[in-house]
C-alpha cells in the first residue's frame, strides 16, 4: 500500500480493482471515469481535482 504522502504527489497510481483484484495504472486527476479492464467496474470517478479512487491504490508510478 502506497504512503499518503506519496499519494498527495503522484501524477499516475495503479489501482488494484475491489472486484477481481486487477491492477491496472490510471491517472489520479481522470476527467472521466475510470473501468476497470477486466471486469467492468468503475474504479474512479472525476471529482473535480483528482479522482474519487475505490480501488486500493497499491503503487505511486509517478
Ligand atoms: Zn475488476
Amino acid at each position: 500500500m502506497a504512503k499518503t504522502t506519496e499519494i498527495a504527489n503522484a501524477k499516475f497510481v495503479e489501482v488494484k480493482c475491489p472486484d477481481c483484484s486487477n491492477k491496472q495504472i490510471m491517472f489520479v486527476k481522470a476527467a472521466t471515469r475510470v473501468s476497470c479492464q477486466a471486469c467492468g467496474s468503475t474504479l474512479a470517478t472525476p471529482s473535480g481535482g483528482k479522482a474519487a479512487i475505490k480501488g486500493e491504490i497499491v503503487e505511486v508510478v509517478e
